[in-house]
């Protein structure tokens, strides 16, 4: 912990401090344990058992390929437990769930016991809110059921708001580039996914409250959806270029073809760009493939940062990216292809030479091919045609520039 930045640290210490202060407080005050407590707290451990036991295998699978924060579905017990017991049988609950997760995560012991304490905060903290909007169900009328609903969902609100500030807090601290609202708060399926698994906790802690045998139908639910979860990933996975983490030519050409798509219905125009590197099999000549890696990610990033959420980027091949455009005009095109340019030659590449010594790679120029939405072809295929051919143009009059498509192929250089 001492290596990483002294702010990630005090954040770190003062997080843990505040959140144990607060669990402490909320241990004393609590009230004296019952039988069924301890019977639901029975239930619920062996369900949390179960689930991670079985699932073990496949969430080290899940946990090497993510990258940013995995949600934890473990949530489904320890948000019922929140519910459901008291103070210190939440804490146990979720002792019993780190202890098995401590030898399948094998992560950096500071990390693990902070979100160990994260999650025992966010816990305790949702089991005070609801008890504070208590008493419970105890009509049957629908305003009750209403009144109960609501107060699950706020519930289920504040554990999430815990988590969100402690590890979107760390993360935030921690990057060395400026943090955006994905990398801290996670994707749309992310955040999709947190919030299934937490109504998963409210209708296991009603079980247990109504059938807790029931319960026994939950384990069996939470080792399907692990399924799924990771099902949703290896969909993305499909889609993803993994070695610059945007769009492969078959997510790209999805999401391009659905954007055409709806262009031809509007009438509205779009453009195309095909961005190819200058001399890069220089590159890596002069200081080996990895450092021309270091580039392609880099470059893949910055072509992300300087468009729009509504363009899409996905890497073509080798050291050539596409990016579509839609709903834009001639001008804006010619200024989003020169910014794009201008972005790429601005940018500071710090990687390894050959020797694995330390070293910047800077000043690299780009050939940009334009074709565009109707005027080069109707079809993507055309469109792309238009666009290499554009590329093509741009590297015959000395590279480093941005070129339009010829309105016909005569216009081209013989090959
Ligand atoms: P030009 O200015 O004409 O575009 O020259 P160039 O060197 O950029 O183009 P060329 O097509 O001759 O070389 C492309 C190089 O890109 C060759 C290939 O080894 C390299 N390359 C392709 N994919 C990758 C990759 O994933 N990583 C690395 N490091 N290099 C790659
Ligand atoms: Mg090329
Ligand atoms: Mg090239």
């Amino acid at each position: 912990m001492w290596r990483r930045r002294p702010r990630v640290v005090a954040f770190f210490l003062a997080s843990e401090a505040i959140a144990l202060a607060v669990l402490a407080v909320s241990l004393t005050r609590s009230p004296a344990l019952v039988p069924r407590d301890w019977i639901n707290f029975g239930i619920l451990a062996a369900g949390a058992t179960i689930h991670i036991q079985l699932t073990q295998r496949q969430e080290e699978r899940r946990r090497n390929r993510k990258k940013t924060v995995l949600i934890d579905l473990t949530a489904v017990w320890t948000f019922s437990a929140a519910l459901i017991l008291p103070a210190p049988l939440i804490l146990l609950v979720i002792f019993v769930i780190r202890l098995q997760h401590w030898f399948i995560a094998r992560r950096p012991a500071h990390n693990f016991i902070f979100s160990s304490i994260t999650h025992g905060l966010a816990g305790v903290l949702a089991h005070l809110t609801y008890t504070a909007l208590g008493p419970h169900l105890l009509g049957t009328g629908w305003t009750d059921f209403l009144y109960e609903f609501g107060a699950i969902v706020l519930t289920g609100a504040i554990y999430e708001a815990i988590q969100i500030v402690y590890v979107g807090g760390a993360l935030a601290l921690g990057m060395s580039s400026e943090p955006t609202v994905r990398n801290v708060l996670g994707s749309p399926a992310d955040n999709m996914l947190e919030a299934i698994t937490i109504g998963l906790g409210a209708v296991t802690a009603i079980l247990l409250a109504v059938v807790p045998p029931m319960v026994a139908v939950m384990a069996v639910v939470t080792v399907v959806f692990n399924r799924l979860a990771e099902l949703d990933q290896l969909q993305n996975d499909v889609r993803t270029d993994p070695k610059t983490g945007i769009l492969n030519m078959r997510g790209w050409s999805e999401t391009a073809e659905r954007a055409l798509e709806r262009t031809a219905r509007s009438g509205d125009q779009l453009a195309l760009l095909m961005v190819d590197l200058d001399h890069f099999k220089w590159i890596n000549d002069t200081y080996g493939h990895p450092a021309g890696d270091d580039v392609l990610r880099t470059v893949a990033q910055t072509l992300d940062e300087v468009t729009r959420p509504s363009d899409s980027v996905g890497r073509f091949g080798g050291e050539e990216f596409l990016i579509l455009l839609p709903d834009i005009d001639e001008e804006a095109t010619r200024d989003a292809a020169e910014r794009i340019r201008i972005a790429i030659a601005k940018s500071h590449i710090v990687t390894t030479d050959k020797r694995g010594d330390p070293a910047t790679i800077a000043d690299r120029t780009t050939s940009i091919g334009v074709a565009r939405y109707p005027r080069h072809g109707d079809t993507l295929d055309r469109l792309l045609q238009a666009a290499d051919a554009a590329v093509y143009l741009a590297k015959e009059n000395g590279r480093d520039q941005v070129s339009f498509a010829p309105d016909t192929p005569d216009e081209l250089p013989a090959p």
